[in-house]
């Protein structure tokens, strides 16, 4: 066995989907990698700047495989780097933001492995941006607020504090919850003509969006074929939308984009 300061991971943030979104630093740390653990948002495509031979296993829940159990994951990248392999754990966007690279680097930490984060551009910036909707703009927000639909101890969102936040709100894996989530914002005093979008498999060929306002967005998401895995974008900057970029408009004439163009 190597001495222990040769065991490393790398947690890499593969970005939000489109392979041309990947870092160079997350390419340069790829071919370093033995072994790459892979989850399943990842673009297959990237796989190409594996060393050759490397090992790769998928460790994703889609595509019909139930998921991998987080401890598993955890103790496959610790035996892995004790066996002094250089490991990638390959993740999703950015490694931080909602992709439990938090819990991997704390177990890293408690085996004594160093981690080194390789950041990725996540998809609560990059897939609005495919519609032209900045997440800030200093005439329509005064920040971002990113947040599950969906959490592991079932805790309510604070609909009142984020209405609150005037921020824009970006939500991920939100769209089995958009029923709740709308009708929680607009509770909480939230405009029902608040302009609001949901883009599924953002910066991908086959990249879905529909653009409409938080009172109509689960109907018009369920219409469009607007399903998981989507970002729900939230609040005036989505008035910026440009439907060129979006490949659905909801049915109803008084988008918000009309209303932006008017
Ligand atoms: N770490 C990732 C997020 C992981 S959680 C990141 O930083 O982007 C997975 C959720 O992210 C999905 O359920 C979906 O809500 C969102 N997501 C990831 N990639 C996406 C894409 N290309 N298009 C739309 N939503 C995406």
């Amino acid at each position: 066995m190597l001495s222990k300061a040769s065991e490393k991971v790398f947690l890499i943030g593969a970005g939000p989907g489109d392979p041309e979104l990947l870092t160079i630093k997350a390419v340069k740390a790829l071919q370093k990698c033995d072994v790459l653990l892979v989850d399943d948002l990842v673009h297959p495509a990237i796989l190409r700047y594996a060393k050759p031979g490397a090992r790769i296993i998928h460790v994703g829940k889609r595509g019909g495989c139930k998921s991998t159990p987080q401890k598993f994951i955890e103790r496959m990248m610790v035996r892995f780097a004790q066996t002094g392999a250089i490991v990638g754990r390959v993740k999703g966007g950015d490694p931080f933001v909602f992709g439990r690279g938090g819990e991997e680097m704390l177990a890293l930490r408690a085996a004594g492995i160093d981690a080194e984060i390789i950041s990725g551009i996540t998809a609560g910036c990059a897939v609005p941006a495919m519609l032209q909707i900045p997440v800030t703009h200093r005439d329509h927000s005064r920040g971002v607020t990113f947040i599950t639909g969906h959490t592991r101890t079932g805790k309510p969102i604070n609909y009142h504090a984020l209405v609150q936040s005037d921020t824009t709100i970006v939500i991920y894996m939100g769209m089995t919850n958009l029923s709740e989530i709308s009708a929680g914002l607009i509770a909480a005093n939230m405009s029902s003509n608040t302009p609001a979008a949901a883009i599924r498999n953002g910066t991908l060929a086959d990249q879905t969006a529909v653009i409409s306002t938080i009172g109509k967005l689960p109907e018009d998401a369920r219409l469009a074929g607007v399903s998981s895995p989507a970002i729900i974008v939230i609040g005036g900057v989505v008035g910026l939308a440009n439907a060129v970029h979006s490949g659905f408009l909801g049915p109803e004439a008084e988008s918000p984009l009309q209303a932006a163009a008017a």
